[in-house]
């Protein structure tokens, strides 16, 4: 097998005695030893066995092993949620008095991470912007050990070019960490372009349909491997029920995604006409500023489209009061389309020139263009802009 849709579907953990087509869910806290020798050479690791399902557990082996084959990964690790995936893998290998540098275009809990609570344990940070990619080898000091970021970038749609951070992290020896949600591992596999370890929050388009919550970290055994000693202990593994359902939501994954694709390319393109629409950003949109780049590691421009709407924030506000069929709803990659204004309502807290700087205008709208007819989704649109 060699093909991603092959793999998603065929992939799957060993059929137990009951000859299951379809792998069950295995409802299991602990597992149980033939005899004192067993039980001694499971906890010694001299067998592969599963033990307690904080360290694993059939369903989340069967999810971390098809992500991994579909990303050419080595190995991985499920966890409760994306962000426990974020804060598990720094956690586990930075130690006090590291650095590390990463985009100021992350995930905002990642943000905060970063600025609130590493301060703690004398880690630090330092910020490069989506544009001045050209001042990241100035930002590393003798202590930086990890380069982070993430592309596309949420809310605005930015691309950074990975082969470029691949090779700064290989030329200063540092750990290139990529967060991979947005493109999930059909459209884009940052490990071929020199990436250590990538990370999902599987809670997105990998579930695709707003049910649970799942994160994931894959690459390099001997990075995964302190990661894995360091969460078995700390306990924020996967559950085997949200394993169980992504596994399965995997097997649909690059159907899904081609759809998601199709109809939020269509969505871009009507937006880029529409007199009451100022500038769009769409990575597979020839108006991008980064398309060369998304064209060269992404297979197609992703499910999620901003645009800038005219009139600022209290536009973006009465646009976002017309929508009558897309949801108002802080999640993204569901089957149902949704639409959020990040200046009024997620980064409402943050300062004018705090939302600049992750490229937050007053009037930036984020579609998630869902599996909905597009002709639906666009007539939402229109009349919410026109009214
Ligand atoms: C949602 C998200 C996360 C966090 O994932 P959770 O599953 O909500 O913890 C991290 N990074 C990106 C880019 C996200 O969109």
């Amino acid at each position: 097998m060699k093909y991603f849709e092959t793999e998603a579907i065929r992939t799957q953990a060993e059929r137990s005695q009951f000859s299951e087509h379809s792998t069950p869910l295995y409802l299991t806290s602990s597992f149980i030893f033939d005899d004192a020798e067993d039980m001694r050479a499971s906890f010694a690791e001299e067998k592969e066995k599963n033990l307690y399902s904080r360290f694993s557990n059939p369903n989340t082996s069967e999810f971390v092993e098809k992500v991994c084959k579909l990303e050419g990964a080595e190995s991985g690790y499920a966890f409760a949620t994306g962000m426990a995936a974020i804060f598990s893998t720094l956690g586990a290998l930075l130690n006090a008095g590291d650095h590390v540098v990463s985009c100021r275009s992350v995930f905002g809990s990642s943000h905060t991470l970063f600025t609130k609570f590493f301060p703690k344990w004398n880690i630090s940070t330092s910020y490069f912007k989506v544009n001045e990619v050209d001042i990241i080898e100035s930002l590393i000091q003798p202590n930086t050990k990890i380069l982070f970021a993430e592309t596309p970038t949420n809310p605005a749609v930015d691309i950074l070019d990975l082969k470029f951070l691949g090779e700064i992290a290989k030329k200063h020896n540092l750990l290139l960490v990529i967060d991979n949600c947005f493109a999930t591992p059909y459209l884009q596999q940052p490990i071929k372009f020199g990436a250590d370890l990538v990370i999902h929050s599987a809670t997105k388009l990998i579930d695709g349909q707003g049910r649970v919550l799942g994160g994931i970290t894959i690459g390099k055994a001997s990075l995964i491997r302190e990661i894995y000693l360091f969460s078995r202990n700390t306990g924020p593994a996967m559950s085997p029920f949200n394993a169980w359902v992504l596994s399965k939501s995997l097997e649909t994954l690059s159907v899904r995604v081609d759809r998601h694709c199709e109809n939020a390319l269509k969505i871009a393109i009507f937006l880029e006409d529409h007199p009451r629409v100022e500038l769009v950003k769409y990575p597979f949109l020839k108006s991008h500023p980064q398309y060369k780049i998304a064209k060269q590691q992404m297979k197609l421009g992703g499910n999620i489209v901003a645009f800038e709407i005219s009139g600022g924030i209290i536009s973006g506000r009465q646009f976002l009061d017309k929508i009558k069929m897309c949801s108002l709803s802080a999640n993204l990659g569901d089957t149902r389309t949704i639409v959020t204004h990040p200046a009024s309502t997620t980064h409402s807290k943050l300062s004018t020139e705090d939302r600049l700087e992750v490229g937050i205008t007053a009037g930036l709208v984020r579609v998630s263009v869902g599996l909905e007819n597009s002709k639906d989704i666009i007539d939402d649109l229109k009349q919410a802009l026109e009214s």
